[in-house]
């Protein structure tokens, strides 16, 4: 029996993990649950998993989730308060397996935090990676820890990588990863549409139902372009070395190409629940619950380059990732900063990739050798996107 905590439980992610975890009672125990602020759901979840730990960041629904806890059958459970909290529980003792469910750099702390403590680290929070790189993978290399990816496309590549393969160490005969992206929504609109997109169209993703944040950056793909970044860290491979591929039927989630002209490929039916049952399974498999791929009913299959015009956010993540130090730091804050500022309406769609390629001709490629630097050049980075969305004001 393996002990679980699941950081960012109310997510997509985390909701999805919760349905793998339902029908495997026998082979994980629920340790501790996150949530930041949507203690409705929390409340229904531990009422289910009956976890020991329940932990809320905001601190005024903490108060309210305590109160609803206490008349409640489910009173025994540890209510933790605040961001330190998720460091807390990511660490404990019975908790052999953390799931990184939580969007964004908040998620950092707390997931690096597990890799330290030797931790399975299954990793869906790309942020967390992306902004902290090496550091981060030097310290899953020290403390032993195994880093699972969960993102589809790097759990895809880690499926067809040899038997006994690690993350973080160079597979040899690897030649060339193919990073497949569906192209999001507006993948065919005319460029000149793109300006006038709303929240609303931008989170529509035709194949993947997910959080905000990364069904944006799945529309300006710089989602891919983050999964670009967490590809040479996870696989230690070169920016050079990756391919992006539009596949829009999402069926294959990602290649790898060998010295001998083998091309291993993953395929599925586009539900995070089998990436999320392979890690949790791993080295062994199970259940997902997940329907079977019916293979006739894809029919075709299309491959196609990603048009960097386009997609000039795919374009600034190449350039920050080869350009390297606190490049892809400041690239993640800036980019973080700008989708939230589209989708409460402050800048437009377009205006996403100008924040983001203006904050980072600000800053030079220093390296990015310890946490104290990282945490300062996402800081930085912040404010000047944050001011750079001041002046783009709609
Ligand atoms: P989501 O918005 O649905 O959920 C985010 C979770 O993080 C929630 O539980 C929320 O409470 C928590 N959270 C948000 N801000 C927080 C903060 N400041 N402090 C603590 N907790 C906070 O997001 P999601 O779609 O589940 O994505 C989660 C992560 O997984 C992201 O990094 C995303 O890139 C990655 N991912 C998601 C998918 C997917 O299909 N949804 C696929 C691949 C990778
Ligand atoms: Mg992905």
């Amino acid at each position: 029996m393996k002990g679980i905590c699941i950081l960012g439980a109310t997510g997509s992610i985390g909701v999805s993990t919760l349905d793998v975890v339902a029908r495997h009672p026998d082979k994980y125990k629920v340790i501790a649950l996150t949530a930041n602020t949507n203690i409705e759901v929390l409340f229904e979840q531990c009422l289910q998993h009956k976890p020991e730990y329940a932990v809320v960041v905001n601190e005024t629904k903490a108060k309210l989730f305590q109160q609803q806890l206490e008349n409640s059958a489910i009173s025994d459970i540890k209510v933790l308060i605040g961001t330190d909290a998720l460091q807390q529980v990511a660490v404990l003792q019975q908790v052999d397996s953390v799931m990184a469910a939580i969007v964004g750099a908040a998620g950092l702390l707390p997931t690096l935090a597990a890799a330290k403590a030797g931790k399975t680290v299954l990793l869906a929070n790309k942020e967390a990676l992306v902004m902290s790189g090496d550091i981060f993978m030097q310290a899953v290399n020290e403390s032993g820890a195994h880093l699972l990816p969960i993102d589809s496309e790097h759990n895809a590549i880690f499926q067809c990588m040899p038997g006994g393969y690690e993350t973080g160490t160079r597979a040899k005969q690897a030649r060339r990863i193919l990073l497949t992206a569906s192209g999001g929504p507006f993948r065919d609109t005319p460029i000149h549409e793109l300006e006038n997109v709303t929240p609303e169209q931008a989170v529509a993703h035709p194949k993947w139902d997910m959080g905000r944040k990364i069904s944006v950056d799945s529309a300006t793909m710089m989602n891919k372009g983050l999964e670009l970044i967490e590809a040479c860290l996870l696989f230690n491979m070169s920016p050079d070395d990756i391919q992006v591929v539009i596949h829009k039927q999402s069926i294959i989630h990602s290649m790898v190409d060998y010295v001998d002209g083998s091309v291993l490929a993953q395929m599925g039916n586009p539900d995070m629940r089998t990436p999320i049952a392979h890690a949790m399974a791993w080295p062994e498999r199970f259940d997902s619950g997940v329907e079977p791929l019916n293979i006739f009913d894809v029919r075709q299959m299309d491959f196609e380059e990603p048009d960097l015009q386009r997609f000039p956010c795919l374009r600034l993540a190449y350039q920050a990732i080869k350009d390297g130090g606190i490049l892809p730091t400041v690239l993640n804050a800036a980019n973080e900063v700008a989708v939230d500022a589209f989708l409460n309406e402050i800048i437009r769609f377009t205006d996403i990739a100008r924040v983001i390629e203006k904050t980072l001709v600000q800053f030079s490629a220093e390296e990015a050798d310890s946490l104290q630097k990282i945490l300062q050049a996402d800081q930085q980075s912040r404010d000047v996107a944050n001011q750079l969305v001041e002046e783009m004001k709609r």
